[in-house]
């Protein structure tokens, strides 16, 4: 099993964002309930609530520093 991509995120606005989606390859069928669980708590790692940007009004994952519409800076 292995997580692909998972330190892309930095990359998201270089490119496309669903390049960049973290990506979980199976090498083995039995291995799903384990890939699901890894992913939840990966997706975990970044959970909270999004950042809006004061600039443009868009939400950005709460990990971002920098609006990925339009490069302000975010509050927080
Ligand atoms: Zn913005």
């Amino acid at each position: 099993m292995r997580v692909l991509n998972a330190n892309a995120a930095g990359a998201l606005g270089e490119i496309p964002v669903d390049a960049a989606a973290p990506q979980l390859w199976l090498e083995e069928p039995r291995d799903e309930e384990r890939a699901r669980r890894a992913l939840e708590e990966f997706r975990a790692q970044g959970a909270g609530p999004p950042r809006r940007c004061p600039a443009c009004g868009e939400d950005n994952p709460p990990a971002f520093d920098l609006c990925w519409k339009c490069g302000a800076a975010l509050p927080g």
